[in-house]
């Protein structure tokens, strides 16, 4: 069996067999892969760490015929603090499954950047939502979607009230809104626009208004689903 040296970051897990754990991982090198970790159920297993939800480091895997089994798991980064502080790590779970949706190829920016997402709301002390905020912002402007232009999309007219159309994922004025359109507020647009202008290491010196950040969630989420078809687990 060929074996090779990974850098991921675990999505998710199922428990199979006795003791053993099939691990959903998004790879640097191959986007995302379904893998075996054998025993990691057992108390004493030394992979018993690598299984855990958030653990980022490099796997080896054996790739056989049916199944990839992981043999050794050198730990980077396990972001341990998340998981004792709830809204974080609701967050931290919206990131997994955004690469879980969206990661089914390579794409080494994606990978960089839910790291660093993950590094900025476990280590530094950045208000509820800014990283996810953050997150599909840039997503989607990965993705070509350039929804935070201050011209209509349809009329080219410079906006003032902005309304995101649904159906093409863009900025529209008031005469150019349609059914598919929600409002987006001046606060939001505004958060949109500091979220895409502000890296990760900056993000604990914003400060919002308005609930801004609440809204660009929603509007972000909600541009989420009608983009890509598929729904996300949702912050409370
Ligand atoms: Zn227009």
């Amino acid at each position: 069996m060929a074996s090779s040296k990974i850098k991921a970051i675990v999505l998710k897990s199922n428990n199979i067999k006795e003791r053993d754990k099939q691990v959903t991982l998004y790879t640097l090198e191959e986007g995302k892969m379904i893998v075996s970790m054998r025993g990691v159920r057992n108390d004493k297993a030394k992979l018993k760490a690598g299984k855990e939800i958030f653990c980022f480091g490099e796997f080896v895997v054996e790739k056989g015929k049916n199944s990839n089994i992981v043999t050794a798991v050198d730990i980077i980064d396990n972001f341990y603090s998340l998981s004792s502080n709830i809204d974080k790590y609701y967050e931290g779970c919206v990131i997994l499954d955004i690469l879980d949706k969206i990661g089914l190829e390579p794409n080494p920016q994606l990978f960089i950047e839910a790291i660093k997402a993950l590094k900025t709301l476990c280590y530094e002390d950045v208000k509820k939502y800014y990283v996810i905020d953050k997150f599909f912002v840039d997503i989607f402007k990965s993705l070509g979607f350039d929804f935070l232009s201050n011209k209509c999309s349809s009329c080219h007219s410079t906006l003032g009230s902005k309304y995101l159309n649904l159906d093409i994922g863009e900025l529209v004025c008031p005469a150019c809104k349609t059914a598919s359109c929600v409002q987006i507020s001046d606060a939001c647009y505004g958060a949109l626009r500091i979220f895409e202008s502000t890296d990760y290491d900056k993000l604990a010196s914003v400060k919002l208004g308005g609930m801004g950040e609440v809204q660009a969630y929603n509007i972000l989420n909600t541009n989420f689903e009608w983009r890509l078809g598929m729904k996300l687990i949702k912050l409370i």
